[in-house]
């Protein structure tokens, strides 16, 4: 039976007059369900719903908020082998990452069910005499949650936990191309118990829902992940409007992994092949650039072609795939596209970039390595978003680190090296939010901050304790007793 969803605004699931088909990008003759398109008035109508539950939400207590997160944690827990299949079928993940990814946001709520119970302020003294100070969190308000595509539950997750933990209402628009994930985590949500309005679900289009959100007065604060030009445009709106909204922004990636002469040979090969290729290469955080020192080039070149032979890309369904299709017919044109201007630009496709045939019609390529690539090419300075990586030859650590830091993002960095010396100077002088030591530039707790620098990332961290700054403003009250 085909899934015909709605939307979930002011406590109710409403129906909506536009849908969009769902497509199983390993099998496009499956439809995995018809999703709300639904319009900027019913944006406008959750934004309201969010608005007129704040005040009770925001000074409710901190044990009710505790039990309905670990509620939808445990939920979510329960059910992530068939959510985890849902993510699978409708993003293209392995069932593996799609089951491993439906746990995250699990763990993701059972943490912030804990963070509630921790919130605390400061008492300090005053420098003038007989006066109090207190510093305080607030929840801010109605948040506006954008989501992406290549993480269906985790991102969601990790922006509508923390803000309902602080206290926030929430009007959440995930991505167009999985509305299906979006939808079943909501219905954990909408059933947790929470008073109508504090959580709403709108699916459709960032030009009609997302802009809606983006122009309400009454959305405090815009929590979005994506590409940069939107991201870009976001901000800029965020703080245009009036009155302005906090922002905070997660956006690409074109991350090196650095391997040394030293490095261990299948350390290095097996951390570019998990970060570059798995999940298809839709990764902000995968390993597009590998860079890799004149000792150990050839050789370790020779071997990641060996070891992408063995690689088994079919129906992220099926099991034994190592790697499911590309998301959607865009996104392969754009795969394709950059392996012919790679090619243009004088780089050599060393292994991959076929189209696959499969049993069944999907986005089915085959991971591509160029070498020869210098930093200044296209393929080494933007994002691709799919599963080709780029190899550029340094003399040494210091040329390395010197191309690896030469980019506009910022998100994600590695080195392979078994120099402590080395290890420790990269980790110093990386310009990235994440440094990697011998493991992929992809693959992250949920414990500690997430984020980047320049292009990648702007506003507060997400994520572990530091979710905090975004999802709450200090108050600084004086009292003379
Ligand atoms: P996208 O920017 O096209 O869309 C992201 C979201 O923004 C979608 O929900 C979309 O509908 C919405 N949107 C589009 N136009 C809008 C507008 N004018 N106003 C408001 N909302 C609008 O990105 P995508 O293709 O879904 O995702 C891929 C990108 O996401 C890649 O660049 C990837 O690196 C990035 N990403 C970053 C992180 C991170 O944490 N840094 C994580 C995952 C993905």
């Amino acid at each position: 039976m085909t899934i015909h969803a709605k939307n979930f605004i002011a406590g109710e699931w409403v129906e909506s007059k536009d849908h969009t088909q769902d497509l199983n990008p390993s099998n496009t003759k499956d439809v995995v369900g018809e999703y709300p398109r639904a319009s900027a008035v019913d944006a406008e109508r959750a934004i309201a719903a969010a608005k007129a539950a704040f005040p009770a939400w925001s000074r409710s207590s901190i044990q009710e908020r505790h039990d309905i997160l670990k509620r939808i944690g445990d939920e979510i827990l329960a059910r992530k082998d068939e959510l985890g299949k849902m993510l699978s079928r409708e993003e293209g993940k392995t069932l593996v990452e799609g089951v491993g990814e439906t746990v995250r946001a699990a763990q993701i709520f059972l943490f912030f069910s804990g963070e509630v119970l921790r919130l605390a302020g400061e008492k300090i003294p005053s420098t003038r005499p007989g006066v109090d100070v207190e510093i305080t969190r607030e929840p801010l308000g109605v948040i506006g949650i954008i989501t992406p595509w290549n993480f269906p539950i985790a991102i969601p997750a990790w922006k509508i936990a923390p803000a309902l933990a602080y206290g926030n209402c929430v009007v959440f628009k995930p991505a167009d191309l999985v509305p299906g994930t979006a939808h079943a985590l909501s219905e954990i949500i909408a059933k947790a118990g929470m008073p109508a309005g504090v959580f709403n679900l709108v699916m459709g289009r960032g030009s009609v829902v997302g802009e809606a959100m983006l122009k309400s007065k009454d959305i405090t604060a815009i929590s979005f992940t994506g590409s940069v030009a939107t991201g870009r445009k976001i901000a800029a709106t965020c703080v245009e409007s009036s009155p302005m909204k906090k922002v905070q922004l997660e956006m690409g990636g074109k991350n090196p992994l650095v391997v040394l002469d030293d490095a261990d040979l299948k350390t290095a090969v097996e951390a570019s092949v998990n970060g570059a290729f798995f999940s298809t290469g839709q990764r902000c955080t995968a390993s597009s650039r590998l860079i890799v020192t004149k000792g150990i080039h050839d050789k370790f070149v020779d071997a990641l072609a060996e070891r992408m032979k063995t690689l088994v890309i079919d129906d992220a369904l099926k099991a034994g795939t190592h790697i499911g299709p590309v998301v959607d017919q865009s996104q392969l044109d754009q795969n394709l596209s950059y392996l012919k201007i790679g090619q243009d630009e004088g780089a050599k496709l060393k292994a991959g970039g076929e189209l696959l045939n499969r049993n069944t019609p999907g986005f089915y390529m085959a991971p591509a390595l160029f070498t020869g690539v210098n930093n200044k090419m296209r393929v080494a300075r933007e994002e691709i978003f799919g599963p080709v990586a780029t190899v550029i030859a340094a003399k040494d650590y210091e040329e390395a680190l010197s191309i690896a830091n030469d980019t506009d993002f910022g998100l994600s960095s590695g080195i392979c090296t078994t120099s402590l010396k080395h290890a420790s100077h990269f980790k110093r002088n990386s310009e990235a939010g994440m440094v990697m030591v011998n493991l992929p530039t992809a693959g992250v707790d949920y414990h500690v901050p997430f984020g980047g620098r320049k292009g990648s990332s702007y506003g507060p961290r997400e994520q572990g304790r530091y979710a905090q700054e975004m999802y709450t403003v200090v108050k600084t009250a004086y009292t003379l007793p």
